[in-house]
């Protein structure tokens, strides 16, 4: 059975304690691994790693930190097949998915970060006096960065990438569910070259390893992507140690489609959004209005496909969904769906846990589901499930539209789709969250900023946003 190990100063190492958490393959709902359940003792190492390393490392010339990076990147594109099918078995996700996404955005981010710090610019200002002002911009010692299980690798490099770009070090606590690409990224840091010290993993539960990072004196900065409610104990674990933090959180994203729309775009896009990677992605569109004009003609069309996703063996090239991440979340997304049918809702497909033969008798697999009739204010259409599950709603006016996609907790991300480039612009302006897409989903440039409002986060991340996070500025006035 695969045993990790923490990767601590450049070295694999061993336990303390010796205690193991066993890590399982959802799609066949049996344990292939075993992941370390670090404690104080292993952050406390860790992060005196990092510390030793960041005197170096902080002060490594730019062109030779994005050298090592530029490394990374092309060692783990010589290994895409290998990650992800490690990605896939860890956390059910399509190997389809784990190719063209997980694996790709994780090369991406070692090489975007690496071409940035080559090409930043900092301002100087000569004042009416003659007086000099510039800012110097210092990385701000050891991160603590902690990571969820939905996109594990892609998540857990968007982290790691910017921050040593910027001349910090790390330690890394990756989701107990998904820790082995992260352990198999350790090899290649070593490959590459990376100092001892700069990236350190430590395994383990978030209330045990992950509170312990969070709440260490010497890591002055968190970032953190995961749910709004650990997000919550964080910042207050964080705020009276005045901890710069970040936190990306859930959402509960709208999708709005009206009647002047690229139907079949829509309508296939939306199919994405609400689906890919089994609705376990927090910019999943889970809360569907489509204007009343055209409501009935849309489920004509999305209800049929939706039903057509293949659902099983996520190796195999025709399946569209695969295992959800674990029994627990599975029995929580068909809790939803009972609760749907509670509140009145009236599920269009889907509904069921997916019964598959043989070896995948006993993995977490659930139908894709698309539930309507259901007040938008109901719990099933408020709060996050995290799961294939999608909840459309008519509406009549451009002003119900924004008004319904407002009604949320979460502020995270919005679709909008619509010919019309007046109205979508207003409608994207009026949306209150971090990131609106027009006619399309989930298409990133690394350089805006990414992040939510309300309950889904403080902070922006990508490009200079992660290198403000990163890095403290101070203003230098120099007489002349
Ligand atoms: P989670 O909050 O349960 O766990 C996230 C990470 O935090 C894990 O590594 C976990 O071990 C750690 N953790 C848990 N308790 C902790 C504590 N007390 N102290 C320190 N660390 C702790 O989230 P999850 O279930 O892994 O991920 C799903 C959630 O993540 C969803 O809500 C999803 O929307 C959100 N998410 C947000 C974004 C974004 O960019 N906004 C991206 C992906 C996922």
């Amino acid at each position: 059975m695969l045993k990790l190990s923490n990767f601590i100063g450049g070295e694999f190492a061993s336990l303390e304690e010796n205690l193991y958490i066993d890590n399982y393959d959802p799609s066949i709902g049996k344990v292939y691994a075993q992941i370390p359940d670090s404690s104080e003792h292993e952050i406390n190492l860790a992060v005196e790693a990092a510390q030793k390393a960041f005197h170096t490392w902080s002060k490594t010339p730019c062109s030779t930190r994005a050298q090592i990076m530029y490394r990374i990147a092309d060692i783990l594109e010589s290994k895409l097949d290998e990650f992800a099918m490690a990605e896939s078995k860890d956390q059910g996700k399509t190997l389809e998915f784990a190719k063209n996404v997980d694996i790709p955005r994780s090369i991406y981010n070692f090489r975007y970060f690496a071409g940035h710090i080559l090409h930043m610019e900092e301002k100087a200002t000569v004042m009416d006096n003659g007086y000099l002002n510039y800012v110097q911009r210092s990385p701000l010692g050891v991160a603590g960065l902690i990571s969820p299980w939905n996109l594990p690798l892609y998540l857990l490099t968007w982290k790691i990438a910017p921050c040593i770009a910027a001349g910090c070090t790390c330690v890394a606590k990756p989701s107990e569910f998904t820790s082995v690409t992260a352990y198999m990224l350790c090899d290649i840091f070593k490959q590459a070259g990376l100092p001892e010290g700069v990236v350190n993993m430590v395994f383990g539960k978030g209330p045990k390893a992950g509170q312990a990072l969070v709440s260490h004196p010497k890591v002055p900065l968190i970032s953190f992507t995961g749910g709004t409610v650990t997000g919550k104990k964080l910042n207050e674990t964080c705020a009276p140690l005045f901890k710069k933090v970040s936190l990306e959180l859930g959402g509960k994203n709208a999708n709005i489609i009206f009647e002047d729309c690229d139907f079949e775009k829509a309508v296939d896009t939306s199919i994405r959004a609400a689906f890919s990677n089994q609705g376990e992605i927090c910019l999943c569109g889970s809360r569907i209005f489509v204007q009343k004009s055209i409501y009935k003609k849309f489920l004509e069309s999305f209800v049929p496909k939706v039903r057509q996703l293949v659902v099983g063996d996520p190796r195999d090239p025709k399946t569209k969904v695969g295992a959800l991440i674990s029994k627990q979340h599975m029995e929580k997304v068909l809790g939803y769906i009972e609760l749907a049918k509670q509140e009145g809702g009236v599920i269009e497909c889907g509904g069921e846990r997916k019964q598959l033969d043989g070896e995948f008798s006993d993995g977490y697999f659930v139908e894709p589901t698309v539930i309507t009739n259901i007040k938008p204010s109901c719990r099933v259409a408020q709060e996050e499930i995290f799961g294939p599950v999608v909840t459309v709603h008519p509406f009549e006016t451009e002003e119900e539209a924004i008004d319904l996609a407002n009604n949320n907790q979460y502020g995270l991300s919005c679709s909008v789709w619509s010919e019309n480039g007046k109205r979508a612009r207003r409608v994207a302006e009026s949306i209150q969250v971090g990131y609106v897409w027009v006619n399309c989903w989930m298409v990133r440039d690394l350089r805006v900023p990414f992040g939510g409002v309300k309950q889904s986060g403080i902070g922006r991340e990508g490009g200079e946003y992660s290198m403000n996070f990163f890095t403290e500025q101070k203003s230098i006035c120099l007489a002349n």
